[in-house]
């Protein structure tokens, strides 16, 4: 397995080049362009790697389906469905989602932006600090790792630039789609996407998804089967936002990527796989590891389709 990660790994990496690192929020413009990295984690507990799979980056869109599975555990699937719809947006992660879709909670898609902010209001906590404690801890805990933590510097360069997510959010709020203060909503927010993780830990939370919910080795069980479901099944139509129908096709597993350049990919039954490739698509996803999941699932038979 091994051999067959460095091989596809080194015949990816010059897809890089036709990529460029997030630059609309400044500390993420740091990132590697080059760096490309693997890691696989099977139900079973087995785990291969290649590259840069220890690389610490921003967990970015990726905490999106862990918001979901923190809000659906708080809240059960019938309410955060009557918050936060299930259809696919088509569009954007930033989009704002008025004009031709009327802005009701139906045609919030919790992958996206919007439906995430409306997510963290979901989360159960005296505050907002204990709220994203909460997140942080499923977070350590599906991860498999205890020290995972902010990146601070990537959270405040989120914080000083996010006019458009602060404009998404006053448009919820007077839709009547936010109860809470806008500005403590999205410090949530703003610290979950900052995040730090590495391929490991993107491969050990998929591992989980596709394991319905238990921990790979130890099979604990940290949410019921149905909620892998749900977060599945939205990762397959939305989790690469307007680029998820062609990853359908060319990969054909439920995923979701981050503009710090991570994609954590379920493979129903079978593993989680984490990805690291900061150079992005105009989509915002990684452009080496989409290219790399691609191989992969032609040489081990992922798709589901
Ligand atoms: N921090 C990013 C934002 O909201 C997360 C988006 C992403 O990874 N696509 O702007």
């Amino acid at each position: 397995m091994e051999e067959l990660l460095e091989r596809l790994l080194e015949g990816c990496r010059p897809a890089a080049r036709q990529g460029r690192v997030a630059d609309y929020i400044p500390e993420l413009a740091k990132g590697d362009s080059e760096a490309l990295g693997i890691y696989i984690m099977s139900s079973e507990g087995k785990r291969s790697w290649a590259g840069d799979c220890r690389k610490a980056f921003t967990i970015q869109s990726i905490v999106k389906p862990i918001l979901l599975l923190q809000a659906l555990l708080d809240n059960g699937a019938e309410y955060v469905m009557s918050r936060v719809g299930v259809e696919a947006t088509g569009k954007p992660f930033d989009a704002i989602n008025a004009g031709e879709q009327s802005l009701d909670s139906g045609n919030i898609n919790p992958m996206v932006n919007m439906g995430a902010i409306v997510m963290c209001s979901l989360i159960h906590g005296r505050d907002y600090d204990e709220r994203f404690q909460r997140l942080l801890e499923l977070t350590q805990r599906m991860a498999g790792e205890e020290e995972i933590g902010v990146d601070e510097a990537v959270y405040q360069s989120e914080k000083s630039h996010g006019s458009k997510n602060r404009a998404l959010a006053y448009l919820l709020k007077s839709h009547g789609l936010l109860e809470d203060d806008v500005e403590a909503v999205l410090d949530c927010y703003f610290r979950a996407c900052s995040i730090r993780v590495d391929c490991r830990a993107l491969a050990h939370i998929g591992a989980v998804l596709s394991n319905r919910g238990r921990l790979p080795v130890s099979n604990e069980r940290i949410f019921p089967a149905a909620m892998a479901q749900y977060v599945n099944a939205i990762l397959m139509t939305c989790g690469m936002y307007d680029g998820s129908g062609e990853f359908a096709l060319r990969v054909g597993v439920p995923a979701k990527s981050g503009v710090g350049g991570g994609i954590m990919a379920v493979v129903p039954t079978r593993m989680g796989i984490g990805i690291f490739g900061p150079a992005l698509d105009r989509k915002g996803n990684s452009v080496a590891g989409i290219q790399l999941l691609e191989q992969l699932s032609k040489e081990l038979h992922l798709s589901i389709f």
